[in-house]
């Protein structure tokens, strides 16, 4: 049975000190161990977040990494320095940072193989846009981010520490759900290439979330579909919507 796993990405929202006051006023009202509940704030305050997140019971992610371990990179932050602040999981590939900041999947891998040495969990972004779901495009698409996002990844490590999310762009930020359908079928795609090229002990492991507009109305449905493992959430993660897409009902 996959532990079901609920992250916020808080993208580039709240300073610090507000990132601090949300978090307060919702973490008692999540109360769930049957989810893996992160909340990935701006590197700016995953400090001060870690050290409200004591108990564990919210585990820290982060919203990107530099795959080199130090050195002249202007404005990058690397895995040791994730260590450094108790982070857990960490975002890869989201599709803002393939778009805006020109993030390629030999990129993507690099990023998810050094986190994984390094003992910090990758959640693997994959999704396609409109056109390409429209010209029928979409699981080409995909696959191909899978397939190089994973390249030399072992099944052990696949099977024990990455996380996939499938973000459909259309669905980003838009208001615009992909249906529990549309949904389920690529999460059980992604699953059908995870068993090609691992096998099926390890597609049978393996968390993939959904992503795209995912709030307290339609979480319910989404989280409660075969191959749906969660979700990663956005807009909704910066308010008490995401307590309640916490504790859904399943
Ligand atoms: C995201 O950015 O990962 C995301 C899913 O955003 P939203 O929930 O706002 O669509």
């Amino acid at each position: 049975m996959r532990k079901k796993i609920i992250a916020g990405n808080w993208k580039m929202n709240y300073t610090a000190s507000q990132a601090e006051d949300f978090l307060l006023s919702i973490l008692d009202l999540i109360n769930t161990d049957e989810v893996d509940v992160v909340v990935c704030p701006n590197y700016t305050a995953l400090d001060r977040i870690q050290n409200i997140l004591d108990d564990k019971k919210v585990k820290l992610g982060a919203q990107n990494v530099y795959f080199e371990p130090k050195g002249a990179y202007t404005g990058e932050i690397s895995v040791d320095m994730l260590n450094a602040l108790n982070v857990e999981y960490c975002i890869v590939g989201h599709s803002e940072r393939r778009q805006y900041f020109n993030e390629t999947n030999l990129d993507v891998n690099k990023k998810v193989k050094v986190l994984i040495e390094k003992g910090i969990k990758p959640i693997l972004c994959v999704g396609e846009t409109l056109e390409e779901r429209n010209e029928n495009k979409l699981f080409e698409k995909v696959e191909l981010q899978i397939k190089e996002g994973l390249l030399d990844v072992s099944a052990e490590d696949v099977k024990n520490n990455v996380v996939i999310a499938y973000e459909p762009i259309w669905a980003i930020g838009t208001g615009v759900t992909a249906t529990s359908a549309q949904a389920e079928e690529m999460c059980a795609y992604i699953r059908k290439v995870i068993a090609q090229i691992y096998g099926e002990n390890v597609s049978e492991s393996v968390r993939i979330q959904y992503g795209g507009s995912v709030n307290a109305k339609n979480a319910n449905e989404l989280l409660n579909m075969d191959n749906i493992d969660g979700a990663l959430v956005g807009g909704a993660a910066l308010t008490n919507d995401f307590v309640a897409i916490v504790n859904y009902e399943n």
